[in-house]
């Protein structure tokens, strides 16, 4: 028996644990001491690696290549050879004959890790000449990214999860860290134990609601309308700190013009919630001797998302809460390692280390260092896969190449994500299920699973973390990043590594932001936040050090916008707005936890709708029963969940099940600059079956 030491793949907390592995079966996990768990983990964290051992899935794992040669035709087994030497032509004739942005390629945010993220999007723009690589922070916190970039420098948290527990005030924003993060709930729920004050703005009684001071039960889509609200008291009230926005921030007088109209006493109507809730909570927030904001996707799949960051980044400008200990701003990244995909480049408008494809002397290092002619270099922002659907009805991109996501079934309004696949000529799927996606694909390549390789995650502090392999494999796969390299060599651009460190070691020599973050360090401590610019640097826990921020001013760029009312609104025929939530038994598209046996327990049954019982009444619905859902888009079925916990007027459906999708209802409405669906408000009805 061996004890081998990972990170949880579950979500962006990255806690550590330990699998426990005899004669290459995993018999259990144990928590372990990461500094962001404690030793402390959640049933994720427990019971999500069943799917490992057990060949008998629900969902069946990939362990063989397999080509379908002819569309309408069957997957068939094929040697690694063959799969190769056909991807690479066929990619190969698409890139000659309609160019190189004809092809579009994804990272991944679950368990392959950092290096192979940095593989991609070496063969993406050194390989094809393409800058459409992108990853499913597009469909969760690209607007937080996008928005604290814009407003701080830095698109991530601020701050540590380790520190959550020792801010005065903790303002938490569309955000279930219940279910989404359940071990920063427990420093939530710490920081309570201690004093501090919890201010939680959610349409519905979260968990967290049940310990806040103050809960604001807004309206879903009023966003905008609340923080313009909360600048405004700020301002009118003079709770603002006037010495730190003077020397730190610019935008003041622009600011309080935009938010002039939007006294607390003009939104209720907006918000759901009265000016004095609204007044109240921002003299708590601006009372306190340390302040925390954190979000979730509550904020971040609206269409005006990057806006609302950004204005969520202003409250802590404006009472000065940035740049030292226990205060900041929290965007909890929701997928184990979305934030490590960003960072290692899988976005198309910046190279590894947040550098603009658009800058010529940041395409020339790396194309230097890749040896491949700069001329060859894509000088565009490329493809968003939020973009893909309609870029393939226009003939614009001819094939996706598929690492480790499922958009056929997490991408908004699934029957234009269903016609987008469609349109394209040809489909690769590189994962460890037979997804959504991987039934749709012409080429089928089996990776490896987390437990089966090893590398390094970002968790949502910004903190790198290894991972080792646990078992080996079954099936006849390879490790994501082989895969790739095979394919950049079949297509005339030699790639042979080594080991996952070689990989790291050259991605860190192109990226000042995480050059000191060795392996060795890695090893040694456990957890290295960047920046972390020199060998001999400890990391950063909490940024902007002085207040000084890495805007091009250097200072902290304030703002608010007018509120935007929700792209479709309730009307007679969708009388219901409809919010997409998580469940904390499974994660994302199911495919992993829904192959565990415990957790398959804790969930079994297609998804629930979340209904009020005043809503339930009126629409002859009782709880448990079985009900109709439709939207413009589409029309699925599912159980009635009816809960005091919900507004009137609102319901609410997971997303991970194949039955009672809710997906199929959502609508691409994008915010303008991140791309990001607004797949957290459409119109639909529910009827009794
Ligand atoms: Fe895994 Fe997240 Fe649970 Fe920690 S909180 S055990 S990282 S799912």
């Amino acid at each position: 028996m061996k004890k081998i030491t990972s990170v949880c793949p579950y979500c962006g907390a990255g806690c550590k644990l330990k699998l426990v592995v005899e004669k290459n079966k995993i018999v259990r996990a144990e928590a372990a001491e990461g500094v962001t768990n404690q030793n402390q983990l959640c049933l994720k964290g427990y019971y999500g690696w069943d799917f490992l051992n057990d060949t008998r899935l629900l969902t069946p794992r990939l362990t063989q290549p397999m080509i379908r040669y002819q569309k309408g035709g069957k997957l068939e087994p094929v040697s690694w050879d063959e799969a190769i030497r056909y991807t690479a032509e066929r990619l190969s004739d698409i890139k000659a004959k309609y160019g190189p942005r004809a092809i579009m390629t994804t990272g991944s945010s679950r368990g392959t890790g950092n290096e192979t993220n940095y593989v991609m999007q070496k063969f993406a723009r050194g390989v094809l000449n393409t800058n459409n690589v992108d990853c499913c922070a597009r469909v969760c916190h690209g607007p937080s990214v996008a928005g604290l970039q814009q407003t701080l420098g830095n698109g991530a948290m601020s701050n540590s999860i380790s520190d959550i527990e020792n801010s005065k005030c903790l303002l938490i924003f569309g955000y279930n860290c219940a279910d989404s993060h359940p071990i920063v709930a427990r420093r939530v729920i710490k920081a309570k134990q201690n004093g501090t004050r919890v201010i939680v703005c959610d349409p519905r009684k979260i968990e967290t609601a049940r310990i806040a001071d103050r809960h604001l039960q807004i309206n879903n889509g009023c966003n905008m309308a609340l923080v313009n609200a909360f600048i405004y008291t700020l301002l009118e009230e003079n709770l603002y700190n006037s010495d730190y926005v003077a020397q730190y921030t610019e935008g003041l007088d622009a600011l309080r013009d935009t938010v002039s109209d939007y006294a607390p006493e003009n939104v209720e109507d907006i918000t759901g919630v009265t000016a004095k809730q609204i007044r109240e909570a921002m003299r708590i927030y601006a009372a306190a001797p340390s302040a925390t904001v954190m979000w979730g996707m509550g904020v971040t799949q609206f269409g005006q998302a990057v806006d609302v960051v950004k204005g969520l980044s202003t409250l802590a400008l404006l009472t000065g809460n940035l740049g030292r200990e226990h205060v900041g701003v929290g965007p909890v990244r929701g997928q184990n390692n979305v934030q490590g995909a960003c960072d290692m480049g899988v976005i198309p408008n910046q190279f590894p280390g947040y550098q603009d494809v658009v800058d010529p002397q940041v395409r020339e290092k790396f194309a230097r260092a890749w040896g491949v002619d700069p001329a060859l270099m894509d000088d565009q922002v490329g493809v968003r896969i939020t973009e893909v659907p309609h870029l393939a009805l226009e003939g614009k991109v001819k094939a996706y190449y598929i690492m480790g996501e499922d958009p056929l079934q997490t991408e908004a309004d699934l029957g234009l994500v269903r016609k987008g696949f469609e349109a394209l000529d040809f489909v690769v799927v590189q994962d460890i299920f037979m997804t959504k996606t991987a039934e749709a694909a012409d080429v089928l390549l089996p990776a490896t699973s987390w437990g089966e390789h090893g590398g390094v995650f970002t968790c949502a502090d910004r903190g790198f973390q290894r991972f080792e392999k646990a078992i080996e494999p079954q099936g006849n796969v390879k490790r994501d990043w082989e895969i790739i390299s095979l394919l950049a060599t079949a297509m005339g651009y030699p790639m042979h590594y080594r080991d996952n460190q070689q990989i790291w070691d050259e991605m860190r020599e192109l990226c000042p932001l995480f050059f000191g973050v060795t392996w060795e360090k890695m090893g040694d401590m456990g957890h290295v936040q960047w920046p972390c610019p020199t060998l001999d640097h400890p990391g950063t826990p909490w940024l902007y050090e002085g207040n000084r921020f890495d805007t091009p001013s250097g200072k902290g760029q304030l703002f608010a916008a007018k509120w935007r009312k929700p792209a479709e609104v309730p009307d007679a025929d969708y009388p219901l707005v409809l919010c997409t939530v998580r469940e904390v038994g499974h994660y994302s598209c199911r495919s992993m936890t829904g192959n565990c046996a415990a957790l398959q327990t804790l969930a079994d049954e297609p998804g629930f709708v979340q209904i009020n019982p005043q809503d339930a009444e009126r629409l002859g619905v009782t709880d448990r029963q079985l009900v109709w859902v439709s939207s413009r888009r589409g029309k699925v079925i599912s159980r009635a969940d009816v809960s005091e916990r919900i507004n009137q007027g609102a319901v609410y459906m997971t997303y991970q099940w194949w039955i009672g999708a809710c997906n199929e209802l959502t609508q691409d409405n994008l915010d303008p600059v991140s791309k990001t669906p607004e797949t957290k408000y459409c119109a639909v009805k529910l009827e009794a079956i």
